[in-house]
Order: C-alpha cells, then sequence, then structure tokens
C-alpha cells in the first residue's frame, strides 16, 4: 500500500452524476459502464454506488465475474462478447447479457446447449468500422438469432458513434440516420454514450450508456465536467515529501530538462508514472499545493514529480498536493500531457489507498 497517495472517492459525486444523468434522458434506462476497474475507480466500488441504475456494462467476462461474486444481481452486459464455447457457457452460467457482432459468434451462440437463455444485442455498424454487422446483413443476422432458442427475447440493437465528442461533425447525423433505419424494428435500441447523450437527445431512446460522465468528467474536449453540472468523483492526492532551494541556472530532474530562470524553491511530491500520474505532462501543468495551483518542473519520474513553489512560499513538508479532483479538473492535465481523461482515470494506480466517502 502506498502510504503518500491516496484517491479520493466521493460516493455523493457519484449519485448527484447519475441523478443529474437520469433526470436528463427521462423514461430512457441506464446501463452504466463500469469497464476498466469502473475507469480507474475500482470496479466494486462504482457498482456499490450506482446501484440505481437499471444495468452495468462491463468489457470482460473476468468484470462481470467479480461483480457476481459480490452478490451483485444486475443485468450485466459484457461489451467485448465471446470468443469461444467456454467464454459463452461462463455468459450463461453467470446470467449475464452480451453484444453479437459478427457470424461466427451468432452460429457458436446457436449451435451451443446452454444453461440459461441469454438476453443478445445486436451490435449495427453505422460508420465507425470498429465491431458490428454492416447495415446490409443486419436483416440476416436478425433472421438468424431469432431462430436460437438460446435466445432471450426481444432482441435489442446497439451503435457506437465515432465522433459523438464533436457533435458538430457530419459523422454523428449520418450514423444516427443510419441506426433509424431501423426504428421499428421490434426490440430496444441503444446510441448514446456520455457525449451522445448530452449532445444529441434524439439518441436517448430505450437506453443510454453513460460511462466517463457518470465519474464527473466531460466528454468534450472544450469542456469540464462543472459545466454539464457534474461533479468530479474522485480526487487524487499526495504529499510533499521535500522542498529544496535552487540557484538559478540549475536544472531540475532527469535529463537536465529544465533550468531554473531564477533563484527557486522547488517542491518534490510523491507521486509519478508508476502510480498513474503522466509521464508525459508538460512543464508548467497545474499542481495544488495547499490551496494554491504550481506548475510541474522538470520531468516527472516514477514516483515523483517537482513543483516551482513561487505560488507557495510559505508550503511546508507534508503538505497535501492534489493532482486532479474537484478543485482542479482531470481534463484540464489531459490537455497538459496531450491525451484524454479516461486514460488518465484508466492508469490510477490500484495499489494507492482508496479512501472512500
Ligand atoms: C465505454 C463504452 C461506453 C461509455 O462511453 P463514455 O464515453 O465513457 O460515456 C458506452 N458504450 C460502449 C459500448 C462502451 O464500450
Amino acid at each position: 500500500m502506498n502510504s503518500y497517495i491516496t484517491a479520493h472517492i466521493n460516493h455523493a459525486a457519484f449519485q448527484h452524476n447519475l441523478a443529474l444523468i437520469k433526470q436528463k434522458v427521462g423514461d430512457a434506462k441506464i446501463l452504466a459502464i463500469i469497464k476498466s476497474n469502473g475507469y480507474g475507480h475500482g470496479l466494486l466500488r462504482a457498482a456499490a454506488s450506482l446501484q440505481q441504475a437499471d444495468a452495468f456494462g462491463v468489457a470482460r467476462i473476468d468484470e462481470a465475474a467479480e461483480l457476481r461474486a459480490a452478490g451483485i444481481t444486475h443485468p450485466i452486459t459484457v461489451f467485448s462478447s465471446f470468443a469461444n464455447k467456454n467464454e459463452l457457457q461462463d455468459l450463461s452460467r453467470l446470467n449475464l447479457d452480451t453484444v453479437i457482432f459478427n457470424f461466427k459468434q451468432l452460429e457458436l451462440f446457436c449451435t451451443q446447449p446452454l444453461e440459461n437463455p441469454l438476453t443478445i444485442w445486436l451490435k449495427i455498424d453505422t460508420g465507425m468500422h470498429r465491431l458490428g454487422f454492416p447495415p446490409e446483413e443486419i436483416g440476416r443476422a436478425y433472421q438468424a438469432l431469432h431462430n436460437c432458442k438460446n435466445l432471450r427475447e426481444p432482441i435489442r440493437f446497439l451503435t457506437q458513434l465515432a465522433c459523438a465528442d464533436e457533435p458538430t461533425d457530419a459523422h454523428n447525423q449520418q450514423q444516427i440516420q443510419c441506426f433509424n433505419k431501423f426504428i421499428n424494428w421490434n426490440g430496444a435500441r441503444s446510441i448514446a454514450n456520455s457525449a451522445a447523450l448530452f449532445a444529441f437527445p434524439e439518441t436517448h431512446m430505450e437506453w443510454v450508456r453513460p460511462g466517463i460522465s457518470l465519474y464527473g468528467i466531460s466528454p468534450f474536449a472544450e469542456k469540464t465536467g462543472s459545466d454539464l453540472g457534474l461533479r468530479p468523483v474522485m480526487t487524487l492526492q499526495t504529499k510533499l515529501i521535500g522542498i529544496n532551494k535552487i540557484s538559478k541556472g540549475e536544472s531540475i530532474g532527469y535529463g537536465a530538462s529544465w533550468t531554473c530562470p531564477e533563484d527557486m524553491l522547488i517542491g518534490v511530491a510523491a507521486i509519478g508514472y508508476g502510480d498513474g500520474y503522466p509521464r508525459n505532462a508538460r512543464d508548467g501543468t497545474p499542481i495544488l499545493v495547499g490551496d494554491k495551483i504550481c506548475p510541474l518542473v522538470g520531468r516527472v519520474s516514477m514516483n515523483l514529480v517537482m513543483i516551482d513553489l513561487g505560488n507557495n512560499p510559505n508550503a511546508q513538508l507534508g503538505d497535501p498536493v492534489i493532482l486532479w479532483g474537484e478543485k482542479l479538473p482531470v481534463e484540464i492535465i489531459a490537455k497538459w500531457s496531450d491525451t484524454i481523461s479516461y486514460e488518465l482515470l484508466c492508469r490510477v494506480s490500484p495499489r494507492m489507498e482508496f479512501v472512500e466517502s
């Protein structure tokens, strides 16, 4: 256990975000996405906080198995589906819902004897070209699936938008129109991830699939969660473990990549890329020392970062250092590190101490 770093998980923020999304989507059901260890927040922690969701979504069968082992009885959809008999048997035994996106899976599904029938989402590739049946093949897939004794009716339909985080991109309307050709088919439909949920109310349909927004984070590059009325669930915090006076002209850290333009007070905080803080965070990335924003300087090490304490000359050893959270949006840190907040959250090491309130 890392004794310096804590990830604070605020359950009230989780509940606030879920309530806000519920209010936005009206009658649509909520399939809360908690893959990748609940976007780094902890799979079971997220599930415990989001019990008011109608269902959970994960990427892999082992994640769903962990939820079942913890006594979670909600419907759970496994989005990466199955590739062989054993995985299909596991899905059935654990009473999981899943996705079918090719004819090989369809054939396996229709020929295996299974303990329990399964609810199936047929995935339609409306233009993202990752997984899914092309629209012209969906009729054949639907008929084949319809005749399977392992199916728990009705069949559901799902697609994923490629550019929902950029609402003005023309792909969005093309994909939505393509999906709407199936609007008269009998069965629940789902398009919306967080971005579509906020940007395109017409995508709410029967089921929405929010992920990042449940954690209080904006799916849009130009907005933070609070701009959308969300509250960040995680605050990542460590301590100041060094304060050094460094002279003008001296360089700091690995590669001597940063040089002091004047005599400076440099703080050292106990977190680095080995703990999930991004190594490519640039000089100037904001860090909260006490209640003052101070810039990162020099390269991020495995378990340490250096900070220019010019804005907080009275900082003391042991002072709290916040990397992101309620007072410092992770969306901003993502920009400074040339990535997206999703990746920063998923990378948070599960080894650190999680404190829940
Ligand atoms: C991860 C995922 C989501 C959630 O996306 P967010 O952008 O985090 O809201 C929705 N649907 C599917 C199929 C996913 O894999």
